[in-house]
């Protein structure tokens, strides 16, 4: 068995924004490669922005000088998924307390599943500790300037998604 240490970083990622990205970055600090997991299917509660394939292509945009990042598609468990890349660590990012409580019902949940999958939370750079997906879709859609927020690529699709917006950088 490999020693390497590997982790798993799942969302919906629909855009990547700079709080996803900075979660990444600090948990390459500790981790050997992380997978960045794009659900498929998104909750009923979240009004979708990208398709996957554009979601996922944004993600390889962002981490191109990145090698200790792989990037996937997952549908189905996501307790399967890690396990057959063994992946025994899953990272996620906590904003607020708002975030707690289904975050730490999703990571007990998922180690009765699998019980050598363990969660670790990080906390983004306090820039971001109010920034979500969902926020930089209604500001773009809307016209407000979201280039603090996101990076290039995804600030160039976002652009393009809402033409006649000014999406400034
Ligand atoms: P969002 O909630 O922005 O739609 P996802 O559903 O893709 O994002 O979230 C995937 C993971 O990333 C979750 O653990 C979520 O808490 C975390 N996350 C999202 N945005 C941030 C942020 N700005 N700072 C820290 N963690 C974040």
């Amino acid at each position: 068995m490999s020693a390497e240490r590997i982790a798993i970083y799942p969302g919906s990622f629909d855009p990547i924004t700079r709080g996803h990205e900075d979660i990444v970055r600090r948990a390459l600090r500790f981790v050997d490669r992380i997978t960045v997991a794009v659900a498929h299917r998104r909750t009923q509660a979240k009004q979708g922005l990208f398709e996957i394939h554009e979601r996922l292509q944004l993600i390889q945009q962002v981490f191109a000088d990145e090698p200790r990042v792989d990037i996937a598609e997952f549908d189905g468990l996501l307790v399967q998924f890690a396990r057959a890349r063994n992946a025994r660590i899953m990272i996620r990012g906590l904003r607020a307390v708002s975030d707690f409580e289904y975050e730490f019902q999703l990571a007990l949940m998922n180690r009765q599943l699998w019980n050598e999958l363990e969660t670790i939370f990080l906390a983004p750079d306090e820039h971001y500790s109010y920034l979500s997906a969902s926020l930089v879709r209604e500001i773009a859609s809307l016209g407000g300037d979201v280039s603090e927020f996101v990076s290039a690529p995804v600030l160039a699709a976002l652009r393009a998604r809402f033409p006649n917006n000014e999406v400034s950088t």
